[in-house]
């Protein structure tokens, strides 16, 4: 994570820049709050930020009001205020604002580090949190809600778009057997690197998420039935190509996938889990270990 300063003075900047740099701290300058605001905008924008007060364009104390609008993606932006003002009042107008600390100009290079250090330590914490809040503990991939959030997310851009997103819903075959035979700290085992395969077969644009006990939850943007129907083919062979090596045994595993597409604009998130529900049980039927897409209009007909 880079720290973002915010300073117009060129003097105060390259000093405040020579600091970070000797304590091994990343950072961006900008000269302007103008600046600034678009880099904090960005989802993978700066989360530590040290800002002048008297800028051009946006001040210090109108970026601090706009970060603090921002906190809608869940991640948390520390401000810290620097400036020539000092007075009690000019510290509460900022921490009003939204500042999470104050510190004066002419900078005290000591106190600078002790209060960017705290100020990472809080951004570390929100993170880890942050990642707690939205992934699944046991496999460290998207939990089900953020995984339904990201579908929501897509079938909105695939609507605005007009091109179609892919939602692969993957089963794990006979997991049962394998807690039975083997116990439950092997299945865990065996979940976890089911996701570790599946993560690792996606591209970067993919998400995958766990949708229940032992089902994993795919979305693909961008892609046609066709065209999932084979990715997902090929995902599901390289995730049963090797058998799965747990301290007990080696444990082979295959998965049945359901597949199903946006595309008209009128599909519900409930229509589209529904069809690829439908279409899980049709590989589950056909024997397992196979893949089966379904067309939209087929789940619309369904009784
Ligand atoms: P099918 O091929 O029809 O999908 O059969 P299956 O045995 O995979 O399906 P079933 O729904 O009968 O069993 C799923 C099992 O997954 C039951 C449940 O105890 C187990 N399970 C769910 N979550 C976890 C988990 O976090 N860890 C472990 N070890 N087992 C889990
Ligand atoms: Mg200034
Ligand atoms: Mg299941
Ligand atoms: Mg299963």
């Amino acid at each position: 994570m880079s720290i973002l300063l915010v300073e117009d003075s060129p003097i105060d900047a390259r000093m405040i820049g020579t600091y970070l740099n000797e304590w091994g701290l990343e950072f961006i300058t900008v000269e302007s709050g103008t600046a600034a605001w678009d880099l904090l905008q960005r989802p993978d924008g700066p989360r530590l930020v040290l800002l002048d007060w008297v800028l051009p364009g946006i001040d210090g104390i109108e970026l601090c009001r706009r970060i603090r609008t921002l906190g809608s993606n869940g991640t948390y932006i520390y401000a810290v205020m620097l400036t020539a003002k000092d007075k009690k009042q000019d510290l509460l107008t900022a921490m009003a604002a939204g500042a999470d600390d104050y510190l004066s100009k002419p900078v005290d290079p000591s106190e600078l580090r002790a209060r960017v250090l705290a100020g990472k330590r809080i951004i570390d914490l929100q993170q880890s949190l942050r990642f707690a809040a939205t992934h699944d503990f046991l496999t460290q991939i998207l939990n089900r809600a953020e995984i339904l959030a990201a579908l929501k997310r897509e079938l909105s851009r695939s609507k605005r778009d007009g091109k179609p997103a892919a939602i692969i819903l993957a089963d794990v075959d006979h997991f049962k057997q394998i807690n039975d035979s083997l116990g439950h700290a092997a299945g865990d085992e065996v979940l976890k690197e089911i996701a570790r395969r599946l993560k690792s077969e996606l591209r970067p644009y993919d998400v995958v998420g766990r949708y229940g006990g032992e089902e994993f939850l795919l979305i693909l943007p961008n892609c046609n039935l066709v065209t999932a129907i084979r990715r997902a083919d090929e995902i599901r062979f390289l995730v049963s190509r090797d058998v799965i090596l747990t301290p007990l045994a080696k444990i082979p595993v295959t998965m049945s996938m359901g597949i199903t597409v946006t595309h008209s604009g009128f599909d519900t998130m409930e229509d589209l889990l529904q069809q690829a529900d439908v279409a899980l049980y049709r590989a589950k039927q056909n024997g397992r270990n196979c893949v089966q897409g379904l067309e939209e209009t087929e789940g619309m007909h369904r009784v």
